[in-house]
């Protein structure tokens, strides 16, 4: 038995209208038979209680089609609740008529419509439906291990999602050692360099949909519901603010450090580009994991390191150790002090001083690197009345919330655990948390 379809059927069918699917759509409405097999989905963009834009994708048999296209050019530019009283009939008649054993079968549409209103107005009472440009659910500020991590899992549980970093995605490790082997990161028994990290987590983050803005958020402000960004470029507001700004060598007030340091004499803090370190004779003073690690990745890069410390020992893993103690060029020194640094335009010589002996030494340098005191980097937020902890960190609670509603803190900004894999696990407990609270779950 063929069937007899009308003229607008057949038109509707061959030329389907509003097919496909819409970026960051409102709504969705899904509906399916399982009995015809036909499946319908359709999306909606909605300004001011108008349908502006409707899609749809069908799977499913001429009048399944038809139904679905016709029923979007009927819907378009209607108000929400004229759209909510487009009957199946009505989307029939339109079409000048269906067979009846297709009226009841594939002549879905209407209801995949109203599916999609109902999607809208329960987002919209949760209130996370009506985001326009530049608004989001979730604000990262800080690209490296912390904010990645966040913004992958934010946008992972379907949170629209943004996150900022003005200067090197991947962070301070990403900055210093590239070519670092991460050895300490539970599971990851393929080792991946920084750089491999920060690749893989920034593809994450942005398969997953994250907008990742390569600029500096400069001020950051508060109302009843936003937190509002600004950058060089411009304005984005979002419900939620992560705070992953990570942390910052403290300024050193040993004598000839700021010279040197200020006129690229030749005095670097932590987060420098190691390739001004190329063939230099280098002085590495600081304390523990850092300084240890901070030789670790200019070792082969610098013609001679001293590793130089005020305390006892580095306190760090004797495994870590060895990876250092196999630089060629390397000498260390513990319970020393960097008294002075010295020289013309560049740095020529330090003066150090042996704590057990009260003894002073000089080493002729082309270079120092401070890997003294980190700072958690407020700035940004402290105005805003952010609690800290005796430590200068951010304070948090278990959800790593701070005292300040909707706004989270992670990473080096929030905690003296200097581990990548802490940081992650922390933007994933952000993120998780995030989502409950947004969509109420
Ligand atoms: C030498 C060294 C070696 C290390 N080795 C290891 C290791 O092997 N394994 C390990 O687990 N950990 C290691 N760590 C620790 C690890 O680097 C930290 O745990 C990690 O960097 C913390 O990440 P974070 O995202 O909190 O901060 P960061 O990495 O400091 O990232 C913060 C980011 O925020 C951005 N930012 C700041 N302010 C703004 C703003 N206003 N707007 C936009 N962006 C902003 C910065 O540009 C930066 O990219 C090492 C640390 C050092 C110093």
């Amino acid at each position: 038995m063929s069937i007899e379809y009308s003229e607008k059927v057949k038109d509707h069918f061959r030329n389907p209208r509003n097919v496909g699917t819409i970026k960051d759509a409102d709504a969705t409405g899904r509906v399916g038979n399982p009995v015809c097999g036909d499946m319908m989905e359709i999306q909606l963009k909605v300004e001011d209680n108008i349908i502006k834009d409707i899609k749809f994708k069908t799977f499913g048999c001429a009048s399944a089609i038809a139904t679905s296209s016709m029923v979007t050019e009927i819907a378009m530019g209607k108000t929400l609740e004229e759209a909510l009283e487009i009957t199946r009939e009505d989307v029939a008649d339109e079409l000048g008529g269906l067979p009846p054993v297709k009226m009841h079968c594939s002549n879905l549409a209407a209801d995949a419509l109203h599916a999609a209103i109902k999607d809208y107005k329960e987002k919209q009472e949760k209130g996370i439906a009506k985001l326009g440009e530049n608004e989001y659910e979730v604000a990262v500020i800080g690209g490296g291990a912390a904010g990645l991590a966040t913004a992958a899992m934010s946008s992972y549980v379907g949170l629209k999602t943004v996150i900022f970093d003005g200067g090197q995605w991947g962070g301070l490790l990403n900055k210093l050692c590239p070519d670092k082997l991460i050895e300490n990161y539970p599971g990851l028994t393929d080792k991946m360099t920084t750089r491999e990290l920060t690749q893989s987590l920034m593809d994450d983050a942005s398969g997953q949909d994250t907008e990742m803005v390569n600029e500096y958020v400069n001020d950051i402000e508060i109302d009843d519901d936003f937190k509002i960004l600004t950058t060089d470029s411009g304005t984005y507001k979002a419900r939620m603010l992560v705070l992953a700004s990570g942390s910052s060598p403290s300024k050193s007030d040993i004598a000839g450090v700021e010279k040197f340091a200020s006129n690229d004499g030749g005095v670097y803090y932590l987060t420098t580009d190691p390739s001004k370190l190329t063939d230099k004779r280098v002085l590495v003073y600081g304390r523990g994991y850092n300084a240890m690690s901070t030789a670790g990745c200019i070792g082969g890069i610098a013609a001679s390191i001293t590793l130089v410390t005020d305390e006892a020992s580095f306190m760090v893993p004797e495994r870590e150790m060895d990876k250092v103690k196999c630089i060629e060029g390397l000498k260390m020194l513990t319970s020393t002090t960097l008294i002075e640094v010295q020289g013309g335009t560049k740095v020529e010589k330090a003066v150090l001083e042996d704590q057990t002996e009260g003894e002073k030494l000089e080493i002729v340098l082309d270079a120092v690197v401070l890997a003294t005191e980190m700072v958690p980097n407020i700035g940004l937020i402290e105005k805003l009345g952010v609690e800290m902890d005796e430590s200068g960190f951010v304070k948090t609670d278990k959800y790593q919330r701070t005292n300040l509603d909707g706004v989270y803190a992670i990473g080096n900004v929030a905690s003296e655990i200097d581990l990548l894999v802490v940081a992650e696990a922390q933007g994933t407990i952000v993120a998780h948390d995030a989502y409950r609270r947004l969509r109420g779950k």
